[in-house]
């Protein structure tokens, strides 16, 4: 069940951090004007003349220097967060340069109070929250992310070296699998979370500060809430809170880089131009096709853009003169953002809502104790009516219910009885010995009976209670003063927030509106008159003329800058590109490689190549089956190299050929049989000169042995018919061997069929 709102914007506001010491001493100009009231940030030309208009961009809020983190919070962050607690999804992203303050913006300075960034007070607002409702149950849980060259890491997870794989579901979209949640009950828990994350993060990067440059993290924290509706069903929101501090906006310099620098290079900004691609896709209003599985981060924060979410974007620049490109692209970026419409949407109801497993689970707990107690008790009942004559401590009926709140007394109770009883045997004196040892054995049967009931019971309500203590309720401190003082408080904040965010919207309004009065006022009492207004409305609208001609010059400068780069980058790609070729036609056998290409397909998902496993049924794919000799053995064995392998203790043999290929496994390929065999082929032609050198080589090897109990005599004509594999063993054979000589060996390359 969903309950759908109409379109509203991304929300962009824009924050300039302090000039900071290294600037101040290096004299550098600010270059960033901000005017907090209107919304604008104008931006000087550091290099242009004193007469040139700075660019002027308008944003939902701007924030100078000396912008504090709760205003921000209170202005721009609350209202979000506060949706998230109805259930809506909500993301909030920091976009800019490194070093501009994106990182101060999402987390800031934890140890202080007044410095903390938007993801500590989110902490504490929502924990809030929740102990100030009332009527309502809430399951908070945190996972943290990393994204780095593409590849996704789970901040939290034991094993740091695992990479995680994006997923879809047609219900919930796009999630990633096997990503760790933990349920956190307070703000002092989420923190640890968040720590735990921080540290694994730094952990894995050589350099954290170019690491953190370079890859986006994303905190994510689900909030799920139930409540029972006007239809008297219990019901359940899920709201999901995405805190992302992204990777720098920066160009990342790309000369130079080759091989793995280069895949790293086109790699590490990927997602950030992907979600630039995503952003003026969805602006454009002719884009059919948006860019969303370019990139993981843009798949995975698809719902956040033009999706059902609720989306803030904060873009952090920096104020001084040689940032100022930096500072007009992301600007630019932003004010591109401002565009995107969203429709954000209750999640009512979901399916994977984990809170309403643990509903369950506990329902289904609080039964199983329920049955133990309510059944032990029957049987009890059952064995008094059976008339055993026993005393029975057990309450009636409607006292059910109550004995199983009071479960621990009930039990402690039962021992003592038993124990009682055990005593009375004891000093019971009329009973035979024999009979008080088995009744005695009898009642220490039942003591351990009740011990073990009482242990699983007990195990049962401390699940339960571990399981309820996770579900949090508020409605406890409602009736403390100071937390009433607090919300007093924090209404106030809330209310001047938007009565500033009110101001600001009219002020807007106010610009736009006297620029079209101006045109309206046509009536003049003089010429003079006319010429004035006329003059000083030709003034305004040629500086605009101006203002928008130098934009569409620096937005052409800046296209063909980019150009220029992806132009370098596909150079570089295209040589790399042509090496491999040229690696590839010159040392890889021409079937080989058409077998590769055969096999090989892109896989979508993990985008990247991969070669599909060898079948033996597949069609015309199909390999040649291992020839019988080779079972076992890595390749094929003559019978003779068997037989050595075998009965040859001689060292020489240890080093034959046979027997290295045995203990190095050399080969791993699958063998292709030729289609045709040796004896098919004519031998080549010895040189009489050469054949003589031979034979005299072969003269001192007299004490080698020849395995003849293989060996046909209806061939012994030539050696190309014996089954011994070995040219040079075949010198024992006397002259035949060199009878024959011309004919004896293939051809060079005679192997390949023809
Ligand atoms: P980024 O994450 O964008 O690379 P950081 O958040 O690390 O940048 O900020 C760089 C430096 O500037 C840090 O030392 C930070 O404390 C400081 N800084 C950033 N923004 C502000 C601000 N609004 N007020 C004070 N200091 C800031
Ligand atoms: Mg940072």
């Amino acid at each position: 069940m969903s309950k759908l709102r109409s379109s509203e914007s991304v929300k962009v506001v824009v924050r300039c951090r302090p000039m900071d010491e290294k600037e101040v001493s290096g004299g550098y100009e600010r270059i960033v004007r901000i005017d907090v009231k209107l919304g604008q940030i104008l931006v000087k030309n550091p290099k242009g003349s004193p007469s040139e208009l700075p660019k002027t961009f308008t944003f939902d809020a701007v924030y100078d220097h000396n912008s504090k983190q709760v205003e921000l919070y209170d202005e721009t962050f609350r209202p979000l967060v506060e949706s998230v607690l109805l259930g809506f999804n909500g993301t909030i992203f920091a976009y800019g340069q490194t070093g501009t303050g994106k990182t101060y913006t999402m987390e800031g300075i934890r140890s202080d109070p007044e410095k903390r960034g938007v993801i500590p007070n989110s902490f504490e607002h929502i924990f809030t929250h929740i102990s100030r409702s009332q009527n309502q149950q809430y399951l908070v849980r945190a996972s943290y992310l990393e994204i780095y060259q593409e590849e996704i890491k789970d901040l939290l997870a034991k094993d740091q070296t695992k990479r995680l794989e994006l997923k879809e579901r047609p219900d919930t979209g796009v999630y990633v699998k096997d990503l760790s949640s933990f349920v956190t009950k307070n703000v002092k828990e989420i923190e640890h979370v968040m720590n735990v994350g921080n540290q694994n993060r730094s952990v894995g990067a050589t350099n954290m500060n170019e690491h953190s440059s370079r890859s986006h993290a994303i905190f994510v924290i689900t909030v799920e809430c139930s409540e029972v509706g006007l239809d008297g069903e219990n019901h359940i929101r899920v709201g999901k809170l995405n805190l992302v501090d992204l990777a720098g906006s920066e160009r990342q310099a790309k000369t130079g880089a080759q091989g793995d620098r280069l895949k790293e290079a086109t790699k590490i900004n990927l997602s950030l131009s992907a979600l630039g691609n995503v952003i003026s896709a969805l602006v454009d209003g002719k884009s059919t096709h948006i860019p969303y599985r370019d990139s993981k981060l843009t798949r995975l924060l698809q719902d956040s853009l033009g999706g059902n979410a609720k989306t803030v974007m904060v873009a952090n620049i920096g104020p001084a003169s040689y940032n100022c490109e930096e500072t007009l692209t992301t600007l630019r970026y932003a004010n591109r953002a401002k565009n995107i419409k969203n429709k954000p949407r209750v999640n009512e109801d979901p399916k994977d809502a984990l809170l309403r497993e643990f509903q369950e689970e506990i329902a289904r707990l609080k039964a199983q104790l329920e049955k133990r107690g309510v059944g032990k008790r029957k049987k009890k009942n059952r064995r008094r009516q059976g008339g055993e004559g026993e005393e029975d401590m057990e309450e009636d009926d409607g006292e059910d219910e109550e004995r199983i709140k009071n479960e621990p007394e009930y039990w402690r109770a039962q021992q003592e009885k038993l124990e009682r009883e055990k005593r009375a045997i004891l000093d019971d004196h009329s009973l035979v010995a024999e009979e008080k040892q088995k009744l005695l054995r009898e009642k220490e049967k039942k003591m351990g009976d009740v011990r073990r009931e009482r242990e699983a019971s007990e195990a049962l309500a401390t699940k339960i209670k571990a399981m309820e203590s996770k579900l949090l309720v508020g409605g406890k401190n409602i009736v403390d003063h100071t937390n009433e003082q607090q919300k007093v408080l924090e209404q106030r904040r809330q209310e001047i927030a938007d009565q500033k965010r009110r101001e600001r919207e009219m002020q807007q309004q106010m610009e736009t509106q006297d620029e079209e009065t101006l045109e309206l006022k046509e009536t003049f009492s003089s010429l003079q008159q006319e010429v004035d207004v006329k003059t000083k409305k030709l003034k305004k609208l040629f500086a605009k003329l101006q203002a928008v001609k130098a934009e569409i010059d620096d937005l052409q400068a800046e296209h063909i800058k980019e150009r220029q780069q992806l132009e370098q980058t596909q150079n570089e790609l295209t040589r790399e590109l042509k090496l491999k070729h040229l690696v590839i036609e010159n040392f890889i056998p021409l079937e080989e490689k058409n077998k590769i290409i055969n096999r090989a397909y892109f896989d979508e998902e993990e985008d990247q190549w991969k070669t599909q496993p060898i079948t033996r049924i597949e069609g015309n794919q199909q390999m040649m089956k291992r020839p019988v000799s080779a079972i076992g053995y890595k390749r094929p064995l003559s019978s003779y190299a068997k037989m050595a392998l075998i009965s040859r203790s001689d060292p020489r043999y240890r080093f034959c050929v046979v027997n290295r290929v045995q203990a190095e496994n050399i080969l791993l390929l699958e063998l292709d049989m030729p289609s045709r065999t040796t004896r098919d082929y004519e031998g080549p032609a010895i040189a009489p000169k050469v054949q003589a050198a031979l034979e005299a080589a072969l003269q001192d090897e007299d004490d080698l042995q020849v395995d003849a109990s293989t060996f046909d005599p209806l061939r012994s004509g030539s050696l190309r018919k014996s089954k011994s594999s070995r040219p040079k063993t075949g010198k024992k054979m006397g002259p035949s061997f060199i009878g024959s000589g011309t004919q004896l060996y293939p051809q060079s390359r005679g192997l390949v069929p023809k």
